[in-house]
């Protein structure tokens, strides 16, 4: 999976003490995101999916944590690795939250395949734009790349707690809540043990948590729009 960082305890990304990921690579580059150095997909970033996992359990361990955030970047830009890490990771926490830029209705048509294609879900940077009956010959490698991606969305929405879908709309960031950059993003609980958590997070103030982190300092939670910072 390709990493930013991994950071524990965090208080400012969904419910209770957490543990936050930032994942690399995002395609949408929406208009004031608050990471944009995380939107190159760079290789040089990847760390192995099981190797990723054990480093998660383990500071699950050690501090006691059983919730974790997946943030970036946009996480379900590598279904596979992220299919791959939350299986794993799945039995030692209680509420997995993934931040995403896409709906969730372009995550299910991505994954029953009624949506042919996603930006971001190509066979890397390149050729997604083909559809099969139009290629002569046909591009298996290509086909058999995107149905594993297919399958992956499907299983990574089946082994999540909680869902904020949707790219960020710097103008629809009204600074209110705690969970959501802009009011166009939806906060989807499917655990129905995590909703009263959720219910109580939607409605606190926004806050920030400011750390030190190796040798930088971070702002972590949902931030207001630049003016208003
Ligand atoms: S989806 Fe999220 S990470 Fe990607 S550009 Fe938009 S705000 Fe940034």
């Amino acid at each position: 999976m390709l990493i930013d960082r991994a950071y524990a305890p965090v208080v400012t990304l969904g419910p209770g003490q957490r543990i936050a990921v930032w994942t690399v690579g995002c395609s949408k580059q929406c208009k004031g995101c608050a990471n944009p150095e995380l939107w190159r997909a760079d290789p040089a970033r990847e760390m192995d999916d099981a190797q990723f996992a054990d480093a998660l359990i383990g500071m699950a361990q050690q501090g006691g944590i059983r919730r974790i955030t997946f943030s970036g970047g946009d996480p379900f830009e590598q279904p596979e690795s992220l299919a791959r890490v939350l299986a794993a990771i799945r039995p030692f926490f209680d509420d997995i939250l993934v931040y995403t830029g896409y709906t969730i209705e372009e995550l299910h048509g991505f994954a029953d395949g009624t949506l042919a294609h996603l930006r971001g879900m190509s066979h890397g940077d390149a050729p997604c734009a083909v559809p099969q009956s139009h290629q002569f010959p046909p591009d298996w490698t290509h086909h058999a790349c995107l149905a594993r991606k297919r399958t992956a969305v499907k299983t990574a929405l089946g082994l999540i707690d909680a869902l904020v879908d949707g790219p960020y709309v710097e103008s629809l960031n009204d600074g209110v809540c705690a969970m959501r950059g802009s009011s166009n993003q939806r906060v989807h609980v499917f655990n129905d043990a995590l909703r009263d958590d959720y219910n109580a997070s939607l409605e606190q103030p926004r806050r920030i948590q400011n750390v030190h982190f190796g040798d930088t300092f971070m702002s972590i939670g949902i931030h207001g729009r630049p003016q208003e910072a």
